[in-house]
Order: C-alpha cells, then structure tokens, then sequence
C-alpha cells in the first residue's frame, strides 16, 4: 500500500514539483497551502483507515507559522516530520530539532535529498517501535551495538565508554541530525546540557579512531551550529 504523505507548503509552483517528485516515487500524496487547512487533512486522515505517514512542512505558511503546526501534531501523532525552510538559522533549526522535527532542509534544496531524508525519517520512525537501529555499515566500517563491536578495515577499534556511548547514539538515528543538546543529554545527562567542549572533545577522539582523514570527515559529519549526522548510504 502506498505510503500517505502531507505536503505542507504555500508556494503553488514548488507546491507541484514536489507533488510530482514524490508520486513517481509512488507516495500518495495529500497537498494543504495553510495551517488551517493542513490542521483539518491532519485531523480527518488521522482518523481515517489510512493515516499519513509522514508530514512535510514549510515553515512560512500564509496564516501562521509552521513550527506552532509541528508543536501541536508532535502533541498528537508519531509521524515524521520533515521541515523546508528558506531560513537558514541555526537556532531556529535547532529549536525544531528539538521540538520534535525529524529533519529540516534548507531552500532550494535537491529532490533526491528530500526523497533521501523522507526514507531515513520513515525507517527511523516505522521501526523505532519494534527495533531500533543497531547495526550500521558504511565502507570497511562496521558497527554493532548489541555485540559492542566496532571494525574498521576487519581490525577490531577500542573505543571508550563515552565514545561508545556516543556513536551508538548516532548509529541509533543514522542519516538525521542529532542535535547538540540531544546527544548531550543522552550520553552524559541532562545536567550538561551546557557542556558542548565535551562533544567537541569525544566527536574529535571519535574521528581520529574512524575517520580516514580525521581532518576531512566523510562519516561523523558537522551540522554546524546544529549537532552532528552519522552518514549513511541512501
Ligand atoms: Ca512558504
């Protein structure tokens, strides 16, 4: 069955690329150009035999701002959340992020970043449920949380205990941004939430064991002002 999606989004012309985009890719999808309106799809197909599965949601909505939509569907539902923007504040990402969005891209972004972003989003959310991610590959790189295992060109890498803690947290949502503040609270506590030199510290430690060039790093990736995105193939 075809997945359900919302797309929230004023501007009619990126409205129907979208449109397009998406059903080739065999999504159904539903189109709302406000707030309201996307309020009352939300509440009726939630209610429905087939309910959305995933919500895309621009920011700059004609009668209200996306980020108060998103507070009240994370107050109700469990589907994703991808935000567009044109606005390329970091705080603001961040409040999002923390708000409970999945992912955010940034306009004009690239379709086959969004389809990317929406199939790392309904992975995380659709198995979250029943497993969370604890297997992750990408090159000669292999980790395995349940076995503690981390293999980096078949020899086995020691890692500490926070950086353990750490990379798990990133392999558990690999392919989305977690935020400065998630992972801080995560791995060390929500005391040292203010803590970021510690991030910095460990995520340096991290690169230098797994990194090919820890100076150019392809796998542990920078949001800056953000947080960090463990990369994933799509
Ligand atoms: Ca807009």
């Amino acid at each position: 069955m075809a997945l359900q999606v919302l797309l929230v989004e004023d501007d009619r012309e990126l409205r129907r690329t979208l449109r397009d985009a998406l059903l080739v890719e065999g999504y159904e999808v539903h189109i709302s150009g406000s707030a309201t309106d996307a309020q009352a799809v939300l509440r009726h197909a939630m209610g429905s035999s087939m309910p959305l599965d995933l919500l895309i949601l621009d920011l700059g909505l004609p009668d209200g701002d996306g980020a108060e939509l998103l507070h009240s569907v994370r107050l109700k539902y469990k589907l994703p959340v991808l935000i567009i923007s044109a606005r390329h504040d970091e705080d603001h990402k961040v409040h999002l992020l923390d708000a409970g969005a999945d992912d955010y891209l940034v306009k004009p972004f690239n379709i086959n970043e969004l389809l990317a972003r929406m199939r790392v989003s309904l992975r995380h959310r659709g198995t979250s449920v029943i497993a969370p991610q604890t297997h992750y590959q990408c090159g000669l790189l292999h980790i395995e949380l349940a076995k503690h295992e981390v293999r980096k060109n078949g020899q086995a890498v020691h890692l500490t205990p926070t950086e353990f803690k750490l990379l798990a947290r990133l392999v558990r949502q690999a392919g989305q941004v977690v935020t400065h503040r998630q992972l801080l609270v995560d791995v060390w506590g929500a005391e040292f939430v203010q803590h970021t030199h510690y991030l910095r510290l460990y995520m340096a430690q991290l690169r230098a064991k797994l990194e090919d060039n820890p100076n150019e790093p392809q796998l542990l990736l920078t949001e800056t002002g953000v947080g960090y995105r463990l990369f994933e193939e799509s």
